[in-house]
């Protein structure tokens, strides 16, 4: 469980069969080393990727989008974690649903919208369920529970982190139930529960020496900040004194951290009247913010600027420094309310391109002009129906006769015409018969009509009153008083033990020849006897 185990994957070692593992590796993790974490990831969609995994490459997805939240690009974040979770929606899969939210939390906790973040968070713990790590359930849990701090419930993020310090308990997992208690000092320390957070630094500092576990740089600045709300500046100089050298170490690289550290340690020696120190670490803090563009950081520099000036007595610098943190407060406020209408935007066109695809999915199985399901439609529906052998399925193929006539005496655009008004002749009949029916244009004047479940001769009879629309329907005015018949050759799987889709179609086919030949205008289906092949239509009331 200690990040510097998950960091250390050894990306030549591994192997397919690690897939899994390694991906909880980078997703148990409550530490991230930038770097390396991107770089395992990267490694692991290609991976899932070649094995045809498609959730192993949404999670992999989920952890480059966690990445790149932290390396500051929060709106492609969104949009990825976004993404991941409509995949999830799609695919029932709570699990990575539930961490899509989790991400998509820390994104808008970014953004400085605790409302949001919040909902996030609930949505996070929500869809854990039984595949869910230990690592998952405690750190959802204080992810929660942080939100909710955050979001001023101070009261309920007690009890959730309550319940995260006892999941860890209860099974061992001691460096994390460490990294919840530094969430939970950090989270009483901005609640402005002083006391409390004292309390809760101590047990954790108790924890460190009972195991045996350094405090990370993050703990040791959780801990001083506690320290120097209640006075205790020169504990609070060494405490960050040692995250520093801890930090300079190099086993940690937020991007933030540092510039962080050194604005706790700039405090501190204020308190202690130590104001040359202070200011040199302060001014080593701005240097990094400004080399890095931490706008969020920056906003507290100018602060602590504006008290070390006042300790100094130095009241016009003071209140000029002071007005400069007003207006890099307001900077802040507003890049963050573009950043948020960014990442709105980024997830809205998410939404939008899926919409999109689906629409796209669906024309590229139409026919244009009629608005049909073409032959791709066809080809992607048919076997399943013909393979089932719960169910029968007729088939027919539907020719128009003599259709050139229609193009040649009148025109092709009467001929369209034609075509439009079968194709809705078809679909008002079929859609009358039973459920999973449908007709499709094959081509030309060609169409193909579907009826499952319907016993042969009734699919049959069915078709006789498909030709008969046809021919009894008020063409003269497009025709000019040329008749417009269709040929119909059916075939059905009605009790054969095996049949496939080619030999269905085939025999249709053989029949819709049959049709032609026999005069047009009919159906032929193999039912009729020789002598009366032309009963059905003759037995049908015109
Ligand atoms: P038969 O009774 O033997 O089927 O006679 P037919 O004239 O219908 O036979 P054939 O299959 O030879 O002719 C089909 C014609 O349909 C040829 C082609 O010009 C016309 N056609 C194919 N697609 C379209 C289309 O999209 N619009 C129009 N207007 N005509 C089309
Ligand atoms: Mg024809
Ligand atoms: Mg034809």
């Amino acid at each position: 469980m200690d990040s510097s185990d998950a960091a250390g994957v050894d990306l030549h070692a591994f192997h397919a069969r690690d897939l899994g593992a390694t991906l909880v590796a980078i997703e148990d993790r409550f530490v991230w080393d930038v770097g390396p974490t991107l770089e395992i990831a990267t490694v692991l969609e290609q991976a899932a990727s070649a094995l045809g995994d498609a959730e192993a490459v949404t999670r992999a997805r989920l952890c480059l989008a966690n990445m790149w939240m932290r390396k500051g690009d929060v709106a492609g974040a969104a949009r990825r974690a976004w993404e991941v979770e409509q995949w999830a929606v799609d695919h029932d899969r709570p699990m990575v649903r539930a961490r899509a939210h989790l991400v998509l939390a820390a994104v808008h906790g970014h953004l400085g919208d605790p409302a949001t973040s919040l909902e996030h968070s609930i949505l996070a713990v929500e869809y854990l369920d039984d595949t869910a790590t230990v690592h998952a359930q405690v750190w959802h849990r204080a992810k929660l529970a942080d939100a909710l701090a955050e979001a001023g419930s101070m009261d309920a993020a007690r009890i959730r982190f309550a319940q995260a310090e006892d999941l860890a308990a209860s099974h061992g997992e001691n460096r994390l139930h460490m990294a919840v208690l530094n969430n939970f000092a950090y989270s009483e320390f901005i609640g402005g529960a002083h006391q409390r957070a004292q309390a809760v630094a101590e047990r954790l500092r108790r924890m460190a020496d009972r195991y045996g576990f350094d405090l990370d740089p993050a703990d040791l600045d959780t801990i001083g900040c506690i320290q120097i709300e209640n006075g205790l500046f020169a504990e609070a100089e060494q405490t960050l004194l040692g995250c520093i050298a801890l930090h300079s170490e190099g086993r940690h690289d937020d991007a933030d951290a540092l510039a962080e550290y050194l604005l706790t340690l700039s405090r501190a020696q204020r308190g202690l009247g130590r104001t040359d120190l202070a200011q040199a670490a302060l001014d080593a803090s701005r240097a990094l913010c400004d080399e890095r563009d931490l706008g969020d950081v920056i906003v507290r520099v100018h602060r602590e600027q504006a008290e070390l000036h006042a300790a100094r007595g130095e009241f016009a610098e003071a209140y000029a420094e002071h007005q400069a943190f007003f207006r890099a407060h307001e900077q802040r406020h507003s890049a963050q309310r573009e950043a948020q209408a960014r990442t709105r935007q980024a997830m809205f066109e998410t939404a939008e391109a899926r919409d999109e695809a689906a629409r796209f999915r669906e024309q590229a199985r139409r026919d244009p002009l009629t608005g049909l399901r073409n032959r791709r439609y066809v080809d992607e529906h048919l076997p399943a129906l013909v393979a089932d052998p719960s169910s029968p399925v007729t088939i027919a193929l539907l020719d128009l006769d003599h259709f050139k006539r229609i193009n040649d005496t009148r025109s092709h655009d009467a001929g369209d015409q034609v075509l439009v008004i079968v194709a809705g002749l078809l679909e008002s009949q079929v859609a009358a018969g039973n459920p999973g029916s449908f007709v499709a244009r094959m081509g030309g004047e060609e169409f193909l009509v579907v009826l499952p479940g319907a016993p042969y001769a009734d699919a049959v009879a069915h078709l006789q009153r498909i030709r008969e629309a046809i021919r009894s329907h008020a063409w003269a005015e497009i025709t000019g008083g040329l008749p417009v018949t269709a040929s119909i050759g059916a075939a059905g799987t009605h009790g054969r033990a095996e049949t496939n889709r080619q030999k269905l179609l085939s025999t249709a086919d053989a029949n819709l020849y049959s049709a032609k030949n026999g005069g047009r205008d009919q159906v032929v289906s193999g039912l009729e006897n020789h002598s009366g092949r032309r009963a059905f239509r003759d037995a049908t009331p015109a």
